[in-house]
């Protein structure tokens, strides 16, 4: 396993993780355009937030009310997947 994304064994049905502008895949999730495009999200609040750590910090305490799977970064990133699809698309 990469270094930093250890945690991938952990999370039951992931398709792929995002750790600053590191991005791994899955098989499956490397055939498909949305968990590319969620991945790419990640990576773009990432930027907008200032990092990963500035990230947490800004979000913990969403992070632990909700946890991760439902948190406000993760429901933008899952929102948006489909919509940067569609835009690649034409
Ligand atoms: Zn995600």
């Amino acid at each position: 396993m990469l270094k930093g994304f250890g945690h991938l064994k952990r999370i039951r049905g992931a398709s792929g993780a995002a750790k600053s502008y590191g991005i791994i895949l899955t098989h499956y999730g490397e055939k498909r355009r949305t968990v590319i495009a969620h991945e790419l999200m990640q990576v773009s609040q990432y930027e907008r937030l200032g990092g990963i750590a500035a990230l947490v910090r800004s979000h913990l305490p969403d992070f632990i009310a909700n946890g991760y799977r439902r948190s406000i970064l993760e429901d933008e990133a899952y929102s948006r997947e489909d919509e940067i699809v569609q835009a690649q698309a034409n």
